[in-house]
C-alpha cells in the first residue's frame, strides 16, 4: 500500500486578476521507502503540491490517501490529527523554536501528540544520537551551527515515526559536505522505517539520491527529463 496517494487533485487560486488552476487532475503515488524529488521553476506549483500532500491546504477536487486513510473525508480536526501523527515536515528555514534547546525542539511534536514528557525526551535523545548531536542536546538553536540546526530540524521531523516526510529544500544553505551528511542520515532513516519522502529541491546533490524526479506541467506531474 502506498504511503501517499493523490488522485485527481484540483487546486485553483482565485485572485483579483482571475482564477489560476495550479493543480489539474494531479496524480501521485509514493511507496514505503521511496524518495520522490520534485523540481521545476518558481511558480510551477511545488509549494501548492507539498502543502496539499501535507494536508495543510484543501484542494477543491480529488482524493488524498495517507497510509490508506481517505483524508479529505475527514473534518479539520481529523486531518490535523493525521498530519501530526503521520507526516514529518522539513523546511529550508528550519523553524526551530529559539527559546527551547535541541532535545526539547525534537520532543515537541511528540508532546503535542500527547506522548508523556519523559518518553518524548527519551525518543528525542536517541534521535540526537543518530544525528551525532548528543553533545548539543542542551544547546539552543542560536548556539548551533547551520548544519547542526538542520540536523535538529530533521530529527524533529522524524520524531513521531512519520509515514511521509515532506521536505522543501531541506538542506537549503548548507555546504556540500554537510548536505551529504544531513541528507544521508535522512535517507538511511526513512529507508529503515519504510517512510516515503517527497522533496522539492533544486540541489543536484539531493536529486542524485532520488528514486524518481517529477516536475509539474500544466498542473500535472510528469517525469523530469534532464
Ligand atoms: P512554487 O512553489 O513552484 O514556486 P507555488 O505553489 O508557490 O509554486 O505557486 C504556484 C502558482 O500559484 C504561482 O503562480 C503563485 O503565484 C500562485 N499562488 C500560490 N499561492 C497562492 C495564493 N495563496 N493565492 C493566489 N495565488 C497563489
Ligand atoms: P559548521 O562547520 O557546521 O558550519 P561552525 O563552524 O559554525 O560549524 O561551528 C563549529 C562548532 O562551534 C559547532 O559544533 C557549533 O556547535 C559551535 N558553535 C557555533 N556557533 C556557536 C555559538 N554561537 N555558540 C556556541 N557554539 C557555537
Amino acid at each position: 500500500q502506498p504511503v501517499l496517494e493523490l488522485l485527481g487533485i484540483d487546486r485553483t487560486y482565485h485572485t483579483a486578476a482571475g482564477a489560476l488552476q495550479v493543480l489539474q487532475g494531479t496524480d501521485l503515488r509514493v511507496s514505503p521507502g521511496e524518495l520522490v524529488g520534485l523540481v521545476g521553476p518558481s511558480g510551477s506549483g511545488k509549494s501548492t503540491l507539498l502543502h496539499t500532500a501535507g494536508l495543510l491546504e484543501r484542494p477543491e477536487g480529488g482524493s488524498i490517501f495517507l497510509d490508506g486513510i481517505d483524508c479529505l473525508k475527514l473534518n479539520d480536526n481529523g486531518r490535523t490529527s493525521i498530519r501530526r501523527r503521520k507526516i514529518g515536515f522539513v523546511y529550508q528555514f528550519h523553524h526551530l523554536l529559539p527559546e527551547f534547546n535541541a532535545i526539547d525542539n525534537i520532543a515537541m511534536p511528540l508532546m503535542i501528540a500527547g506522548v508523556k514528557k519523559s518518553k518524548a525526551r527519551e525518543k528525542a535523545s536517541s534521535l540526537l544520537e543518530v544525528m551525532g548531536l548528543e553533545e548539543r542536546a542542551y544547546h539552543q538553536p542560536g548556539q548551533l551551527s547551520g548544519g547542526e540546526q538542520q540536523r535538529v530540524a530533521i530529527a524533529r521531523a522524524l520524531a513521531n515515526d512519520p509515514k511521509l516526510v515532506i521536505a522543501d529544500e531541506p538542506t537549503g544553505n548548507l555546504d556540500p559536505t554537510t548536505t551529504e551528511r544531513v541528507f544521508g542520515t535522512l535517507i538511511k532513516m526513512v529507508r529503515e522505517e519504510g517512510a516515503g519522502v517527497l522533496v522539492a529541491t533544486h540541489n543536484f546533490a539531493l536529486t542524485r539520491h532520488m528514486d524518481r524526479i517529477l516536475t509539474l506541467k500544466d498542473g500535472k506531474l510528469i517525469d523530469y527529463v534532464e
